[in-house]
């Protein structure tokens, strides 16, 4: 069985896996754009680690909405 390396897009670093599963949790990105881009039919994925999300966050002017989710029984 073929094992995926899985890398963060933005700083290259190799992401901890076991079996192909991911043991660190990654902002996962698929976009697929549309008529309305100038990127139509184009489809766009990236993992990026969460020191880079931190880091990328940051320069947002508009910091991203944070709920805290509450577990449900
Ligand atoms: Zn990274």
């Amino acid at each position: 069985m073929k094992k995926e390396r899985k890398y963060c897009n933005s700083c290259g670093r190799e992401l901890k896996t076991k079996n192909g599963i991911l043991l660190e949790d990654v902002l996962a990105v698929q976009k697929e754009w549309g008529y309305f881009s100038k990127k139509d039919t184009m489809l766009h994925t990236f993992r990026i680690c969460e020191e880079c999300y931190d880091e990328w966050i940051k320069g947002f002017r508009i910091p991203p909405k944070r709920v805290k989710k509450t577990e449900v029984i």
